[in-house]
């Protein structure tokens, strides 16, 4: 079974495709010729999700699926949320992006957060929506230096290390987009037995 997935990054295509059953082949937008990126109008995760989703759709009639992820802080109201890839402006990088963050919680006690990540798929005629989410806690400084994002500030609870000093397969195991991957695989393999 091939199944798109609306990105651009081959990174997150690998780790996703590691997840899925044996049976399901995923293919990237660059293998379908599309070059081009989607712009994310939306006001939720779940809006940008289908309107990276919709938009392949429409255009290639194929099976497809597209994620968005958000940071959601309590005491910031559920921000940088949608805006989470550029809350430091739309050229931000990670690091400007966690310093604006950092600032904004400075005297902050309650520092509770969570990864919040929405699939919208396009399956055999159908609609389906995956959602997941880790809930943490941001740190006072960054910590550890793998993953990417806000990675080095947020620590999952349970944990005494951030995103950032996990490797990838621990990450994966509890993360927002792995546990709604995950949910994906499981549907996908009640569809193909
Ligand atoms: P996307 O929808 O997966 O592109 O995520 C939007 C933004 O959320 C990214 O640019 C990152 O800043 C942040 N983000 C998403 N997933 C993660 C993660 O697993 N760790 C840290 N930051 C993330």
């Amino acid at each position: 079974m091939k199944l798109v997935f609306a990105t651009h990054n081959a990174h997150k295509l690998e780790e996703v495709q590691k997840l899925l059953p044996a049976g399901v082949q995923l293919q990237s937008l660059a293998a379908l010729g599309h070059t081009t990126a989607i712009e994310e109008t939306g006001a939720t995760l779940s809006a940008n999700a289908w309107i990276k989703a919709d938009a392949i759709f429409s255009q290639y009639h194929t099976d497809c699926f597209a994620d968005d992820t958000g940071l959601e802080v309590k005491a910031l109201g559920g921000a940088p949320g949608v805006y989470s890839a550029r809350y430091a402006g739309a050229q931000a990088n990670a690091q400007a992006n966690i310093q604006k963050l950092l600032r904004a919680m400075e005297g902050q006690s309650n520092r509770e957060a969570q990864f919040r990540t929405v699939i919208a798929m396009h399956f055999n005629g159908g609609r389906y929506t995956f959602e997941e989410v880790v809930k943490g806690q941001i740190l006072e400084q960054p910590t550890g230096d793998g993953g990417f994002g806000y990675d080095p500030v947020f620590q999952p609870v349970g944990y005494r290390q951030s995103f950032a000093q996990l490797t990838l397969e621990e990450k994966n195991k509890i993360s927002h987009r792995g546990l709604a991957m995950q949910k994906l695989a499981v549907f996908l393999l009640s569809q193909i037995r």
